[in-house]
């Protein structure tokens, strides 16, 4: 990694660790709901998300974990609002694929950064863990969520 892409990456992580985006928000009329939890290291969020017509409207996650596993599931709620299912499923390969070494590059804007956490290998499952979170959610729909 270029000490350009890790001062970026570390930036990055540490604005969304302190700011997260779509934190504790949950959305009304929320359709679908997942569970992640990362043993490895005790990282643990819900995503919440609504779909209308196919497109994520609207998505927020509660729980806690450290800065790499907050930061990547700020940095896939921001990304995945506005997308369709299918878009937003590609946004996961992609990103699974940037993690796990199989691909060095993928159409990610921002996303990018989260592949210097390749240089820590015991952290990859903390930045999949909202991705597995939101695949999970997509496909189980809950279909009495409150909004009260
Ligand atoms: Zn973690």
């Amino acid at each position: 990694m270029t000490a350009d892409l890790r001062s970026l990456y570390e930036e990055v992580i540490l604005d969304h660790n302190r700011h997260p985006r779509n934190f504790q928000h949950v959305p009304p009329g929320a359709s679908h709901v997942a569970h992640g939890y990362n043993p490895l290291c005790g990282d643990e969020f819900t995503v919440k998300l609504r779909l209308d017509n196919g497109v994520v409207t609207d998505i927020g996650f509660e729980g806690a974990g450290c800065a790499i596993s907050t930061a990547s599931a700020s940095l896939m709620t921001e990304s995945v609002k506005g997308k369709t299912v299918e878009e937003a499923r590609a946004l996961f390969d992609s990103v699974h694929e940037m993690l796990t070494g199989k691909s060095d590059t993928g159409p990610l804007g921002k996303l990018q950064v989260l592949a210097g956490v390749r240089e820590y290998p015991a952290r990859v499952k903390c930045a999949t863990l909202a991705w597995h979170t939101l695949q999970a959610a997509l496909e189980k729909e809950q279909r009495t969520v409150s909004t009260e």
